[in-house]
């Protein structure tokens, strides 16, 4: 009895008890367990360049692509969203690589141009678009999705007032939900899009002046399970093809959404995409009858670059206060919201943390990592495990932090220089 209770103990500890770990980072390591980004440590990068930074490796970039285009039969288009990451290396990289950007404003307009996209591959989204902002996506002929009866009118008049006619599509309130994602844009009440019931009659009275695009649809981010994206695509599909019965001229788009989320936290792990590849084989072979001249289109923003990116901060100062070990960083919420909490999470979790000159190091004490910010919202990680020799100097990366990092975090709090932001 008492030889048995050890081994016992172990087997227990193996597995279910043990606390989930966060999906293995997909980063090439350097003979030592130092990080590599774009083929150098990144504690040297960080020497180099300077912390806090945000890293973005190109190689990753361009597997993650490649992996997407597998998905996707011949002609499927696949755009990038600009607002997970608008960083211009990364939208020059991703040019060539994708049909065409999603924006979000005329300011990524802007970027969306300088980057090299044009026309009817821009979609043009967003809730509340200005006058000015529609006037210049008419200049610039890219598809405006429309999100309401009164933007229609509105982007109608405009095009009068300018003289040129303008692209636009109808962005869809679906009359379903693609459950358990992160955040929810489709489905029930919404500020997004027209509600799939009130199309009909939208498209009865087309204003002149407007060439009708199509149909835009986007039901959700940060989704992880891959049959639920597959049938959100299916019924997606389903109404375009429905609700193209009652449009004005042939639909030129289908933009069927994406949503594919990334693992942020313990237990998470990567999204199985082959439900959703065979679903789309089966809606574009089905398509490609019916709607020979429509072209279908999956955006996505996360999934392309999420997983590429981390954010290096070095460590200024080691503490202890009543138990509880705090390492102090040089980067906080004010560079990076989303691993503080307070970019959408409900109950909060925390980012991967690494220390990037060896992530084989065992992880064997829980540190609270925490910014510089006289607030205490400002904690990048509430238990992240660390080798417990981690010491003032060393760098530590948060993973996962490719999307919504600089962009989405309120930087002009307590008037700290920005993070710095770097393509290697
Ligand atoms: C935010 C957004 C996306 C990108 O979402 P990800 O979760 O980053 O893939 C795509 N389309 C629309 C309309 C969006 O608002």
């Amino acid at each position: 009895m008492t030889d048995r209770a050890p081994a016992r103990l172990a087997a227990t500890r193996a597995d279910p008890d043990a606390a989930p770990a966060h999906a293995p980072p997909l980063f090439a390591k350097d003979a030592h367990g130092g990080l590599l980004l774009g083929g150098e440590p990144a504690t040297a990068l960080a020497s180099r360049i300077g912390t806090p930074l945000y890293a973005v490796d190109a190689r990753m970039v361009r597997e993650r692509v490649t992996h997407v285009r597998k998905l996707l039969p011949d002609g499927v288009r696949l755009h990038y969203a600009i607002k997970a990451n608008p960083m211009p290396d990364l939208l020059h990289l991703l040019a060539p690589l994708v049909d065409g950007f999603d924006i979000a404003s005329a300011g990524e307009l802007q970027l969306a141009l300088d980057a090299g996209h044009r026309g009817a591959d821009l979609g043009f989204a967003g809730p509340g678009k200005r006058d000015d902002e529609l006037r210049e996506a008419i200049g610039a002929g890219a598809v405006v999705n429309v999100e309401s009866p009164g933007e229609l009118a509105r982007l109608a008049a405009i095009a009068q007032d300018s003289g040129r006619r303008a692209l636009a599509a109808l962005r869809i309130n679906p009359d379903f939900e693609l459950r358990q994602s992160g955040m929810r844009m489709g489905g029930g009440a919404q500020v997004f899009g027209i509600d799939a019931e009130q199309v009909p009659e939208v498209l009865a009275a087309w204003p002149s002046g407007l060439d009708f695009a199509g149909f835009h649809i986007y039901a959700g981010s940060q989704n992880l399970n891959g049959d639920q994206v597959a049938d959100a695509l299916r019924r997606s599909h389903a109404l375009c093809a429905r609700l193209a019965s009652s449009a004005p001229a042939a639909p030129q788009v289908f933009n069927l959404g994406g949503g594919l989320g990334i693992p942020y936290f313990a237990g998470e792990q990567r999204i199985d995409t082959a439900p959703i590849a065979s679903a789309i084989a089966s809606i574009a072979a089905a398509h490609r009858h019916a709607f020979p001249d429509t072209a279908l289109v999956l955006e996505m923003g996360r999934y392309l670059v999420g997983e590429a990116g981390v954010f290096l901060t070095r460590v200024l100062d080691r503490k202890r206060s009543r138990g509880r070990e705090f390492l102090v960083c040089d980067g906080g919420m004010h560079q990076h919201l989303a691993a503080s909490g307070n970019f959408g999470q409900v109950i909060r979790r925390d980012y991967p943390v690494w220390l990037a000159r060896d992530l084989r190091a065992e992880p064997n004490t829980a540190f609270t990592v925490c910014g510089p910010l006289c607030t205490p919202l400002d904690v990048l990680a509430r238990e992240a495990l660390l080798p417990d020799d981690v010491q003032p100097g060393d760098v530590l990366a948060i993973g996962q932090s490719g999307a919504y990092g600089a962009s989405a975090s309120p930087a002009a709090f307590l008037s700290h220089p920005a993070a710095g932001q770097l393509l290697v």
